[in-house]
């Protein structure tokens, strides 16, 4: 199963910051557009790092203040990304290593996605499942003589 696949099943859809803006904006950003992390773009709209609910939550535990701290003080700058056509596997086994939960997807240097945990997830159960179901279609196979 290759990435590309996995972005089809969920879109395109790509929720993100600027590294000026305030802890304040990322969080209500995350919670209004119910996700787990934003990409942070800079002026020429290239990816430049990621922040996830995870940094905030560290941030929250510190008693930052979510009005002053910015984005660009927080976020993840050596973003691992992956491209269309790599293996799920591989994506998951990046995950896994590096302990986060998403994945920009690039093609080229342009952002066509991001892939989460919970996209693969989904994503093989949907794989098992028509497994199972090709097996049991041949299974069901009358025999003739
Ligand atoms: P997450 O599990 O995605 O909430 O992220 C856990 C930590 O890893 C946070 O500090 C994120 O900023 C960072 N992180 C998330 N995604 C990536 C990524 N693709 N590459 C590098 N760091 C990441």
């Amino acid at each position: 199963l290759k990435v590309r696949e996995v972005l089809e099943a969920k879109g395109s859809k790509v929720v993100t910051i600027e590294a000026d803006a305030t802890l304040r904006s990322a969080l209500s950003r995350i919670c209004e557009d119910r996700v787990g992390g934003l990409l942070v773009l800079n002026r020429a709209g290239k990816l430049d790092g990621i922040i996830t609910e995870r940094d905030i939550m560290r941030q929250v535990h510190q008693r930052a203040d979510l009005e002053q701290v910015k984005v660009a003080d927080v976020m993840t700058k050596t973003v691992k990304v992956a491209s269309p056509d790599a293996d799920i596997e591989e994506v998951e086994y990046a995950m896994t290593e590096g302990r986060f939960r998403h994945m920009p997807v690039l093609d080229g240097d342009e952002i066509v996605g991001v892939i989460s945990i919970g996209d693969m997830v989904k994503a093989n159960l949907r794989e098992v499942k028509s497994h199972m179901e090709h097996l049991i279609d041949y299974l069901a196979v009358p025999l003739v003589d």
